[in-house]
């Protein structure tokens, strides 16, 4: 088996109860790293630490917030004592219409998708040089290459957050610390329902035909599945992938059509 190199490192992977983010903390146990998870409810929280635990044997620590809140960043912060690998994600902004979007809107969806991230970045990078090791991805979505009308709030506060990586993650290369952007398309999550209920909704179409459509246009032919994302976040948060950053790398079985 393939040794990650990351043995007891210490990883926070956020918003990790279920989905992608799941799927990152179940592989970066396998590969021998200790955990931090989050999420907002407590219960699916504990199980999915529970069958983490019993598979890998690694150490989870579990904390219930919302990673959105500088309460729920200092509370994950403090559980997990130092951090060298950081999986930076939360939920995704409402789909609409640009016209019914406020001020408040906009500004929770820079929060949560954004400026969370930069905080957590913010916290743990200076630790993470010093220690001359460190991993960071941020889940963002393949709407940051193919933006999607409907998901105006996540297409921008994701092309923020893109932006600003892409400036630090130079600044800190020399140290063996990366930050690196995993970006899903569509995957078979909780998440994907709401937007296939919005999509059967919008075109009076059944949720099974929804489905279908967004199986179909895919050079796959099929949704991705987690544990696939969360060996893709090993693998960039392996020992072995210093040489790889400032980079974002779409996971959506070929669905952006383009030659670069
Ligand atoms: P998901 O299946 O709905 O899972 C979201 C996870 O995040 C849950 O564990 C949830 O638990 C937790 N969470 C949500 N908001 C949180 C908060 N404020 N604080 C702490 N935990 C929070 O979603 P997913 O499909 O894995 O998506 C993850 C991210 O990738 C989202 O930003 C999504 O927009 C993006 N994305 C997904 C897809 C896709 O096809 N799935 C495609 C492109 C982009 P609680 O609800 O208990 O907090």
């Amino acid at each position: 088996m393939l040794d990650h190199g990351i043995a007891g490192k210490k990883a926070l992977v956020c918003a990790s109860s279920r989905g992608l983010g799941y799927g990152c903390a179940s592989a970066l146990a396998k590969a021998g790293a200790d955990l931090v998870m989050c999420a907002r409810g407590a219960q699916a929280l504990e199980i999915s630490a529970e069958a983490i635990r019993q598979e890998t044997g690694v150490d989870v620590k579990i904390i219930a917030c919302d990673i959105t809140t500088p309460e729920g960043r200092q509370a994950v912060l403090e559980a997990a004592g130092h951090v060298d690998i950081l999986v930076n994600n939360a939920g995704g902004p409402p789909p609409g219409n640009f016209r019914d979007w406020d001020r408040e809107d906009w500004l929770a969806a820079i929060d949560a998708n954004m400026l969370t991230a930069i905080e957590l970045i913010k916290a743990v990078i200076d630790p993470m040089i010093e220690r001359r090791f460190g991993r960071i991805v941020n889940i963002t979505s393949g709407a940051v290459k193919n933006p999607i009308s409907v998901l105006g709030l996540s297409n921008a506060a994701r092309a923020g957050l893109t932006g600003f990586v892409a400036g630090v993650s130079r600044e800190v290369a020399e140290h063996n610390v990366t930050i690196n952007g995993l970006l899903p398309g569509p995957f078979n999550t909780e998440r994907i329902e709401t937007l296939i209920a919005n999509t059967a909704h919008t075109q009076n179409i059944s949720q099974a035909q929804a489905r279908k459509i967004i199986e179909e246009r895919n050079p796959s032919k099929r949704l991705g599945e987690i544990e696939e994302f969360g060996f893709a976040c090993a693998w960039l948060c392996s020992a072995h992938s210093g040489y790889i950053t400032g980079q974002n790398i779409l996971m959506d079985g070929g669905l952006h059509n383009a030659t670069l």
